[in-house]
């Protein structure tokens, strides 16, 4: 297997979901390069050789500072088509959603998306997905060749093997059309603490609490606990919490060490974007609710008193 797997890059830093996918690629074997298409990304090209890349393809160019997606499908063609790979990985975002899907396009090659595990089996690649609203697991293959697949955000976590990998600058060729898309403007939310996507430590928060002022309680455990809040769908389709916050099929998959849902009844949407977290732990005061039926600890009572006792508590222990 020759496989290349997209490196994004987000404020001087490879994207977490990304370096995922290459220590993934690298525990499946054979030939791991990637490739990080950006302006002044040649800096970054030797964290990816301790993530598992043997090989690193720069293209470092000013036509390429826009993240937008048809520059950098012209990069990964260039590549596929000169050195043969026969394998493109691909970590979710919005960004890479798109490479991955206009480079599919370009090279009529078949793109498998949304997959949460890969494994060879008698030498053949073979994807995991979820289908029927997240309730089931499909098994997905690619009739030729070069396969993409783009795997759902949060899914592997990078792992440092400390190993070094060779770098070769890329000239940047690109196509007619494929500069006519610009940037006409960037915004970001301001936001303090960690993403969720990188947090440790998640406090989300659902219905339960009633009102969007009572998501202030999150906040303040949070911040005592050095992590980010999250929010169930339902409280986010209620304009309680930003979108960005969501956790769930239509939301974000996280994993982090410490889940803490407060006021979350647990449903299977919800469930399968948090389920990979390492400990959950449930405050709820319906003793039935679904969530207690996979958190590791669970504590039937009223968020509004516990959470409040609970960050006092946290800032006592830190001093
Ligand atoms: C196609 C589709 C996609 C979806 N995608 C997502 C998704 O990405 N993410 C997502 O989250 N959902 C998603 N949903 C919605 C999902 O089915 C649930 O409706 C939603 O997760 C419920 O949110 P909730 O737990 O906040 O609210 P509820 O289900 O209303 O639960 C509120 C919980 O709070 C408890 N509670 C109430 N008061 C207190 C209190 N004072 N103290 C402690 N506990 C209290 C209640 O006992 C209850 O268990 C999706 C649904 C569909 C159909």
């Amino acid at each position: 297997m020759a496989t290349l797997v997209f490196l994004e890059d987000h404020e001087g830093e490879l994207v977490k979901g990304s370096l995922g996918v290459l220590s993934k690629a690298s525990q499946l074997g054979g030939d791991v390069a990637a490739v990080i298409p950006g302006s002044g990304v040649a800096a970054l090209a030797a964290g990816a050789g301790r993530y598992g890349a043997a090989k690193v393809y720069v293209a470092d160019d000013p036509a390429l500072a826009a993240p937008l997606p048809q520059p950098r499908v012209d990069v990964l063609a260039g590549l596929v088509r000169d050195r043969g790979f026969d394998t493109v990985l691909f970590g979710a975002s919005v960004l890479s959603a798109d490479v991955a899907a206009g480079l599919a396009a370009r090279l009529g090659a078949g793109l498998n998306w949304d997959l949460v595990d890969l494994e060879l089996r008698d030498g053949q690649l073979v994807g995991k997905r979820p289908a029927l609203q997240d309730s089931v697991f499909v098994e997905v293959g690619w009739r030729g060749e070069p396969r993409l697949a783009l795997v759902r955000s949060g899914t592997f976590e990078p792992v440092e093997t400390g190993g070094e990998a060779e770098v070769e600058e890329v000239a940047v060729e690109l196509e007619d059309f494929s500069t006519m898309a610009v940037m006409v403007e960037r915004a970001h939310a301001e936001s303090e603490g960690p993403s969720i996507e990188d947090a440790e430590v998640i406090v989300a928060g659902g219905r339960g609490l009633g009102e969007p002022a009572k998501f202030a309680l999150l906040e303040e455990l949070a911040k005592a606990l050095g992590g980010a809040v999250a929010a169930t769908r339902a409280v986010v389709d209620a304009g309680w919490y930003p979108y960005a916050t969501q956790v769930g099929q239509t939301g974000k998959t996280v994993s982090p060490r410490l889940y803490l849902a407060c006021g979350i009844s647990g449903a299977i949407q919800h469930k399968v974007g948090m389920q990979a977290s390492s400990t959950i732990v449930a405050i709820n005061k319906d003793p039935n609710a679904p969530i207690f039926e996979y958190a590791d600890v669970a504590v039937v009572g009223d968020l509004h008193e516990i959470v409040p006792k609970l960050t006092e508590l946290v800032r006592e222990r830190k001093g």
